[in-house]
């Protein structure tokens, strides 16, 4: 069959120029920021994929929106634009914002959560299980095992295990479980999705038992893809309808507006109890701002509710944006380059154990792997092993992670095929040559969440 190309939904009306440096400039760069890709300069990279955080492109439309934002302190015309929108797409009555994801969580989980109290996650989000612990309760972790097998090929790694909730129900009581935080195309799994079965099952689950669901719905719009695209049923839904039909099952959420909702800084947290959102509105006051801006600029959250219609305004922003990361994932495995299978919803991570085989995990395959991977082109990954674990507090050894990772993650609307084209050959090119990519050690390792901060240098 002819191939039949698809491309992306929009065209380009402003560019950005990047620089494409020499190979030994790029060596100089990665020498000087101590081996790791977080302490590069963002002017030495050329294709970035660190994260997909904050990096979306705007449209014009938002673009213009910001010039008609309403910065009134209180009563902002802007923040009754956004409340409408996530009315309107999500489906919850009371809008509460914030300045990012986090400051959702902050508040949803000082209302809801007492010490002692214990809260079943799908895996976990770092801020999010932060946060949950921080105010006082126990992290439990009850997704599929799936979820943390990376050679799966299972099509809903996102899902929550009914049996393992139940044993949590059974041992600590239903009273002592405020609610249950259900993430939707999970981010540390590598974006996978939880089906429509799923959510519905354990929304009616924890209902028997009085349990909200809370979810965190900041991927929400790139679960609702896989659901039209994996589940029976679904095919013929639009992406609108399956989004609202996710956030049914459900009595609230948090999102980071970084992601799925195509701005760069933003977030909220929404409910459909009005005096559960009183409390949260009486915190938000000390911590984000006053309720009808929370932490953002008026034009903000301008940019913000057009991007909340954007993203659902046509199936094809999705499939395109999700499209770009399988076509990057489908160029990777057909040059036999080792990833975790099935490529999911934000980004292509490389499985850094078997790419560099010759070396033992306490040689930092995956740290290694993205210094190789910048130098030979200027593309920007980061590390998920060994080095984002972190040592055992109790024994100060390292954590030993299963996964030893290079995560490359897609901006959304920012980069051509082309760009994909050029990293793809990039990454096949070092994985080819691997015993070149030598080990590293630490030269200074900070105490604290050590990947960020962290120099090296080669062995
Ligand atoms: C990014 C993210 C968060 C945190 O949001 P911030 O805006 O970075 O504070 C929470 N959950 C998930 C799934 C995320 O991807």
């Amino acid at each position: 069959m002819a191939r039949r190309s698809w491309a992306e939904p929009y065209r380009v009306k402003v560019v950005e120029l990047i620089r494409v440096t020499t190979r030994g400039e790029r060596e100089q760069a990665i020498a000087e920021a101590g081996y790791n890709t977080f302490l590069l300069r963002s002017d030495d990279v050329y294709i970035d994929l660190l994260t997909d955080s904050g990096t979306s492109a705007m449209s014009d439309q938002q673009w213009a929106a910001l010039m008609v934002g309403d910065e009134a302190y209180a009563g902002s015309r802007s923040y009754y634009r956004f409340e409408e929108a996530v009315r309107a797409v999500y489906g919850y009555e009371e809008v509460v914002p914030t300045h990012q994801g986090r400051g959702a969580e902050h508040i949803l989980s000082q209302i809801l959560i007492s010490p002692g109290d214990v809260v079943p996650n799908n895996m976990y989000f770092t801020t999010t299980r932060f946060h949950q612990e921080y105010a006082g309760g126990q992290f439990v972790d009850v997704i599929v095992d799936e979820a943390h097998d990376p050679q799966s090929l299972y099509p809903f790694k996102g899902n929550i295990d009914l049996d393992k909730l139940q044993a949590v129900i059974d041992e600590h009581g239903a009273e002592r479980i405020p609610y249950v935080s259900f993430e939707t195309n999970v981010n540390m799994a590598g974006g996978q999705p939880a089906s429509m079965a799923n959510l519905r099952a354990v929304h009616e689950h924890c209902q028997r038992h009085g349990i909200p669901v809370m979810l965190d719905a900041t991927r929400a719009l790139e679960n609702a893809y896989f659901i039209q695209q994996r589940e029976d049923g679904y095919a013929q839904r639009s992406i609108k309808d399956i989004l609202r039909e996710i956030c049914s099952y459900s009595e609230g959420a948090t999102v980071s507006s970084k992601k799925d909702n195509l701005v760069n800084i933003g977030g909220f947290l929404a409910l459909r109890d009005a005096e559960l959102a009183r409390r949260a509105r009486a915190l938000l006051v000390a911590f984000e701002g006053l309720q009808t801006y929370g932490g953002m600029a008026g034009r903000d959250m301008e940019a913000l509710a057009r991007g909340i219609h954007e993203m659902v305004d046509s199936d094809d922003h999705v499939a395109a944006r999700v499209g770009q990361v399988a076509y990057l994932g489908d160029l990777l495995h057909d040059a036999g380059v080792a990833i975790v299978q099935p490529v999911g919803g934000h980004g292509v991570f490389l499985d850094a154990r078997r790419v560099c085989a010759h070396l033992p995990q306490e040689h930092l395959p995956a740290q290694a792997l993205a210094a190789a991977i910048y130098v030979d082109s200027g593309v920007r990954g980061m590390e998920r092993g060994i080095v984002s674990a972190g040592r055992d507090p109790e024994t100060g050894e390292h954590h030993t992670p299963q996964l030893e990772l290079v995560r490359l993650t897609l901006p959304r609307r920012v980069y051509t095929q082309a760009h994909m084209d050029v990293t793809a050959e990039s990454v096949a090119a070092v994985a080819a040559d691997a015993e070149q990519v030598s080990g590293l050690r630490f030269t200074y390792e900070p105490p604290e969440l050590r990947f960020f901060q962290a120099r090296f240098a080669p062995l």
